[in-house]
């Protein structure tokens, strides 16, 4: 509870209640959420005995969850996102294929962009998410949304793959959401529609016309050709796949956009993913509630009620919830209240960030709960580390756990691997490469972990071990901080001293060092030296420049990252 709750709930001034919190030696301010225990002592204090009002367990996105069923489900239509690299057609598909029903007289009238909208096919509805892009993607994925059912990769034919064409390969199959290749701008001269059609054989997608699995359809988004072919494809993959939902229920989804509007209060437009949801339904959403007044989509037309897969775009929540965010309706508004205001406090303690520490030595307990997979990302240095550590580890299987590598790429690790692994719940293994601090500190915030390695059978014994539940490491190596060699001098007795700035954390003396060279480490060793002008230093921090060499290595660059860290034990279990 907050400071100001509970001095309401004693019936002292709040002044008294922080007063009271300095003698117990916690500085707070009226808003700030405090312990049960500091809240039990003031209130014997008071006269007063704490116990706790059972609300509901329904607090939890975990608890938001809810089995149907299966007698109960009945087939719903496909939600579709559309990804691929920039400027290959993304959003002009969106727009062509909204335009056609338009076009169609289904319904006249301007369209509004709300974030979503579904066309009709053959008397079928599809879903399209009108936010193209992996980012919106990922983001509501590590937020624990799985809305898209299948994922159109348009390619651009004049152009070809691309990084973020990869990038959205590795996004959906880490999602093991199914894909529909596009091959857009087939209209242009420049289109090479059969070297898309190579190189993305290369990353796995072998087209079904090849003997591959995955559809590719040939199409010009801007000249409106193709358009029908995907569309078809999409109905097939969606009948293969038998998306279902039981309507005969409180609606339960996804917020897919939400914003203040000046006249209308928050509007949020919600995917209904589960259930039915109804004009005068009251929901949670995220840590905020409301009572649905209004339901339209992007054509403006009014509904009254909302099916599964229907996007709809509503009013009548009591503040503006974040993308990503999960709904549900009950049926006693008193709960929907008091779940939210729950929440908020929650949020408040900091315990709704959703960081989902994902760690080799808690792995076991969290691949028993799901599908007995351990979910890694490799980054190595060269191509060839790659291959010899995801044969071995994709070879494992111990007692039906396996590994499943949703990325191998070349190169250090960055903030999308981090995004990524944080929507996957993967760990990154990074083999001879490293992150930059500022990748660590997103992987830190994220509870991403990060495991590096130089020695190739070290890393199936670790994985293998995690896989046994066994993973007792009593040693951990800790990062200190990060230098930059700024400047070097040779000295004839002492080899080379690099001049360095250090860029982050500290450095120590007898530290273990990495020389890192364009994100890839070259050396391993101990810090020979350290040196504050001409004196030894024990440490010398973040901001400061220093003297340093490293014991047997003599070739340091200007440009070259010296990390430092420190084995530290780790207590065990
Ligand atoms: P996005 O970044 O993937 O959303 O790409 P856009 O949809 O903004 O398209 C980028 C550019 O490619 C625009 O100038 C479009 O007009 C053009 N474009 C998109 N689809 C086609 C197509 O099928 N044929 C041709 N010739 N140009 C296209």
């Amino acid at each position: 509870m907050s400071v100001i709750d509970v001095a309401h709930g004693l019936g002292i001034s709040n002044a008294a209640m922080i007063k009271k919190l300095m003698q117990l030696g916690m500085m707070t301010s009226v808003n700030e959420v405090i312990d049960r225990e500091t809240i039990e002592i003031i209130a014997l204090e008071e006269g007063f005995t704490v116990k706790d009002e059972v609300v509901t367990d329904v607090t939890r996105y975990d608890e938001f969850k809810i089995e149907d069923d299966p007698e109960s489900l009945v087939k719903r239509p496909p939600i579709v996102t559309v990804m691929g690299h920039v400027d290959h057609g993304k959003t002009t598909l969106l727009d062509t294929i909204r335009k056609s029903r338009v076009v169609e007289g289904e319904a006249g009238g301007i369209t509004q962009h709300i974030g979503a909208y579904q066309v009709v096919r053959n008397g079928e509805p599809i879903t399209f998410i009108d936010t193209p892009g992996h980012a919106a993607f990922t983001e509501m994925r590590a937020r624990g949304a799985k809305v898209t059912d299948i994922v159109i990769l348009v390619v651009g034919a004049d152009d070809g793959v691309q990084p973020q064409t990869i990038e959205a390969i590795d996004h959906a199959k880490a999602a093991k959401v199914p894909i529909i290749v596009a091959v857009n701008k087939i209209d242009r001269v420049q289109a090479n529609p059969e070297r898309v059609m190579t190189d993305l054989s290369e990353k796995g997608l072998i087209p079904e016309e090849w003997g591959g699995d995955t559809p590719f359809v040939m199409i010009s988004a801007l000249k409106n050709q193709g358009i029908d072919k995907l569309l078809e494809m999409i109905q097939l993959i969606s009948d293969l796949e038998e998306f279902k939902a039981n309507p005969k229920r409180l609606a339960r989804g996804t917020v897919i956009e939400a914003s203040l509007d000046k006249g209308r209060g928050p509007v949020a437009t919600l995917i209904v993913e589960t259930g039915t949801l109804r004009i005068g339904d009251v929901i949670v959403v995220g840590n905020t509630y409301g009572k649905v007044r209004t339901m339209q989509d992007d054509l403006k037309n009014r509904f009254k009620e909302a099916i599964p897969s229907q996007p709809i775009e509503i009013t009548g929540l009591d503040e503006v919830p974040e993308a990503g965010d999960i709904f549900m309706a009950f049926d006693d508004e008193k709960v929907t209240r008091q779940i939210a205001s729950q929440r908020q406090s929650r949020q408040r303690e900091g315990e709704l960030k959703i960081v989902k520490k994902r760690s080799l030595d808690n792995m076991l307990g969290d691949i028993e709960s799901s599908d007995k997979e351990l979910t890694v990302i490799i980054k190595a240095d060269v191509q060839g580390s790659i291959e010899a550590i995801k044969g071995l580890l994709e070879k494992m299987d111990i007692d039906g756990f396996h590994v499943n590598v949703v990325r191998g790429s070349v190169g250090s690790i960055t903030e999308s691997d981090v995004t990524l692994a944080n929507a996957s719940d993967a760990i990154i293994i990074g083999f001879n490469v490293r992150p930059t601090s500022s990748v660590r500190k997103i992987a830190d915030e994220q509870g991403v972990e990060i495991r590096l390695y130089s020695v190739i059978y070290r890393v199936a014994e670790d994985i293998e071990s995690a896989l046994k539940g066994m993973l007792d490491p009593t040693f951990e190596e800790i990062v200190t901080g990060q230098a930059e060699v700024r400047d070097t001098f040779k000295l004839s007795k002492v080899g080379t001293i690099a001049g360095c700035y250090v860029t982050d954390g500290v450095i120590k003396r007898n530290a273990l060092v990495r020389i890192i060279r364009d994100g890839v480490v070259i050396y391993e060793g101990k810090l020979g030296s350290l040196k504050r002008f001409k004196d030894d230093a024990k440490e010398v921090r973040q901001g400061f420049e220093c003297g340093l060499s490293v014991e047997k290595y003599d070739d340091i660059k200007v440009g070259d990252v010296i990390e430092a860290s420190q084995m530290r034990e780790v207590e065990v279990e």
